[in-house]
């Protein structure tokens, strides 16, 4: 979320571009209905040198989070677009998003060479 939906607790300078207020309007109509944007400040993005059990637990509750919001599939969608490197958003951790990227790509791949594919078709 242009965290705004999410709030970062990290250093300004490290917050990723896309989630500053003045990229607000080019997140879309689903950006007002985020159930991050007020709450959850923190959960989102890893905190520098984070631990591994830390950074698991904390993926999970913005996962939870992520799991009673109404606009999910747009934020995930939109995460996907841009593409968001950092934080979890829609879901989805930077290294889950990487992996649905990768195989869209492959199957974007088999799709131009004729071959039959199993992917998922891309969301809006
Ligand atoms: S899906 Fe998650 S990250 Fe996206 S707007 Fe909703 S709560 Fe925020």
């Amino acid at each position: 979320m242009l965290h705004t939906p999410h709030q970062s607790l990290q250093a300004a300078a490290t917050i990723p571009v896309q989630r500053t207020p003045e990229r607000d309007d080019q997140a879309g109509p689903w950006h007002a209905d985020a159930v991050c944007r007020r709450d959850e400040a923190g959960l989102f993005f890893a905190p520098s040198k984070e631990p591994t059990a830390a950074r698991l637990s904390r993926e999970q509750a913005a996962k939870r989070v992520c799991a009673r919001c109404p606009v999910l599939v747009e934020c995930r969608e939109h995460a996907l677009v841009m593409p968001e490197p950092y934080g979890v958003w829609g879901g989805l951790t930077a290294a889950e998003r990487r992996v649905v990227l990768s195989r869209r790509r492959r199957a974007a791949q088999a799709a131009a060479a004729g071959q039959p594919t199993t992917e998922v078709p891309r969301i809006a």
